[in-house]
């Protein structure tokens, strides 16, 4: 599997803040790839040192197999950047926005044309493309700035919070032109958010970055398989049970006359223990579900722990 993004051991200062503290990730080609953390994690820092808008204090970044900090010049060509805060020519219109960019990237006129009206149609733009961007909506602007950035046919899309400010309807949308997009134009795609759903429904693989360290790394439905809880319904606990339970110095709280739930570390070696206690104590089982965890528990939990 070929790399498309490669961050080794990432340390930035700024004066007394350390905003990065040791970044180690790898993105693979073709991911999705979520850096998800609170506000001042060090996600915008990371975006920048990535698209050799700043120098990193230490360690190595490489985009496309380019070593950022080398050869700033070619990673620029192979990427696109959407910034946090993306600001557009209010009094061009979305065409002439797109068409500028375009001369910037040296793209042939006509092909260029061609190009700006394919992703005019894909992004649900074409009506508007003739309007001044000032009359735009935040969703709109966010969808032109899009194009903007796919304009060139990068390999590498760096997107900064790209649902940020927008309504939670409005949000959905673009994230949904996010992921056709990363299969239409066949693209790599490292997407910083603190938004736990977009996280989980955009992502292959997600990061947790946490005051400059990243806490811990995976695939979203990977991390929500681990099982926290183990809720036994029976037909009625007795005292003996409990004794039993206690004894093994199992954790496990009583609600009401059926139900235990069970805190687990192992599912596979406690449960099967818990059962065999409960059905020898005379118990009649009536149904064993797991409770797993959500994507919010495993990143509450992460963040606490630090
Ligand atoms: P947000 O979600 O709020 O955008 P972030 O995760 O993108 O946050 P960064 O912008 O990378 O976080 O900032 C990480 C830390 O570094 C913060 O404490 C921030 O104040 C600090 N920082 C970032 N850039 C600078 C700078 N140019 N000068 C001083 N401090 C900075």
């Amino acid at each position: 599997m070929i790399k498309m993004i490669r961050a080794e051991n990432l340390k930035k200062k700024f004066r007394e803040v350390q905003a990065l503290n040791g970044i180690s990730f790898e993105v693979k080609e073709g991911e999705i790839f979520g850096y998800l953390g609170p506000n001042g994690a060090g996600k915008t820092t990371t975006i920048r040192i990535l698209s050799a808008l700043i120098r990193p204090d230490f360690g190595y970044a490489e985009v496309c197999g380019i070593n950022v900090q080398e050869n700033p010049t070619a990673v620029l060509e192979n990427i696109g950047v959407l910034p946090e805060n993306n600001a557009l020519y209010e009094r061009l219109t979305g065409r002439e926005i797109l068409i500028f960019f375009a001369k910037a990237y040296n793209i042939p006129r006509e092909e260029a044309n061609r190009r700006i009206n394919e992703l005019l149609k894909f992004f649900g733009l074409k009506d508007r493309a003739d309007d001044p961007v000032g009359k735009y909506s935040k969703g709109m602007k966010q969808r032109l700035a899009l194009i903007r950035t796919v304009l060139h046919r990068p390999k590498v899309l760096l997107l900064d919070e790209p649902t940020s400010g927008l309504s939670p309807e409005i949000a959905i949308r673009v994230r949904d032109l996010i992921k056709k997009l990363a299969e239409k134009e066949d693209v790599t795609i490292f997407l910083s958010t603190h938004n736990l759903d977009e996280a989980e429904r955009l992502c292959d693989r997600v990061a947790v970055i946490f005051s400059g360290k990243i806490l811990l790394i995976g695939s979203p439905s990977a991390m929500e398989k681990e099982i926290k809880h183990v809720i036994i319904r029976l037909r009625k606990i007795s005292e003996p049970m409990i004794n039993a339970l206690k004894e093994k110095a199992i954790k496990f709280h009583i609600s009401g006359e059926q139900t235990i739930l069970l805190e687990v570390k192992n599912y596979s070696k406690e449960v099967p223990e818990v059962i065999k206690i409960l059905v020898l104590e005379g118990a009649e089982i009536l149904s064993v579900e797991p409770e797993r965890k959500s994507l919010w528990d495993i990143y509450m939990e992460a963040i606490r722990g630090e």
